[in-house]
């Protein structure tokens, strides 16, 4: 299986350790078609998002500036957006949103939520659930109801890393999203990737993206370890939105 584009790559506009520019390089030198540049939304905690919307745009223009030296690759403007509410809000607005090349979203546990009521949820309920079976079922409940949500009241191309960290119903969350058009993630560098949750998604018709979820320019285009669960379930390259279809 070739992947020709890397959708998911980190700068230091959020808390990655490289320049957008050390990215592109990184993209070109893999030999990849395309790349994004989906910097953290700014509902991360610890300020490791951007620190406001605005500076997507910014990264935009400076990506559009920077793609003449850049020839044959495809360079996009995108975020990792925060799911910030159980009403599936994002910490982007749909204004921003739509002027970015690429919509990524997840679910972070370390995030500043919209309200009490939904920190108590994507905080503490989820804290809560490590320790207590009984609170786990309702926390797989409502981060599955938040994410889908999200997929279905904003343009969202890809979820990042279903599952990691906060528990979801992967065959709920892949049936909408099969609906959508909005791919789920095959996260590269989460060593949580298990091939059920592939399995289980693939069943309901989803497609994937295989991203390297890079926060240095060396990991850009890591894409192996996806690679790997991808061929061992036997996905077709056309299930798969950044693979070359033969
Ligand atoms: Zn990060
Ligand atoms: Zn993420």
């Amino acid at each position: 299986m070739k992947i020709y584009a890397d959708y998911h790559t980190h700068s230091e506009y959020s808390h990655g350790r490289g320049s957008i520019l050390g990215n592109l390089r990184a993209a070109q030198r893999r030999g990849l078609k395309a790349v994004a540049i989906t910097d953290h939304g700014p509902a991360t905690a610890f300020g490791m998002g951007v620190p406001d919307e605005k500076t997507l745009l910014k990264i935009k223009d400076r990506l559009r500036a920077l793609a003449p030296q850049f020839p044959g690759l495809r360079i996009l403007a995108g975020v990792e957006a925060n799911v910030v509410s159980l009403d599936g809000d994002l910490d982007v607005s749909d204004e921003v949103l739509g002027q970015l090349d690429i919509v990524l979203a997840g679910l972070h546990p370390s995030v500043y939520a919209r309200t009490i009521r939904d920190a108590a949820w994507l905080i503490g309920l989820n804290a809560l659930s490590r320790h207590l079976k009984e609170v786990r079922r309702l926390a797989r409940i409502l981060n599955t109801r938040a994410l889908i949500r999200a997929v279905e009241r904003h343009r969202i191309d890809i979820v990042t890393h279903p599952g990691w960290k906060l528990s979801i119903d992967t065959r709920a969350l892949a049936s909408v999203c099969a609906l959508r058009g909005t791919a789920l993630e095959i996260n590269a560098a989460h060593g949580y990737l298990t091939r059920e949750f592939v399995r289980v998604a693939a069943a309901e018709g989803v497609r994937f993206a295989i991203g390297s979820d890079a926060h240095t320019p060396a990991r850009v285009g890591n894409l192996e370890a996806g690679v790997a669960v991808a061929e061992q379930l036997g996905l077709r390259p056309d299930q798969i939105i950044n693979a070359e279809v033969p």
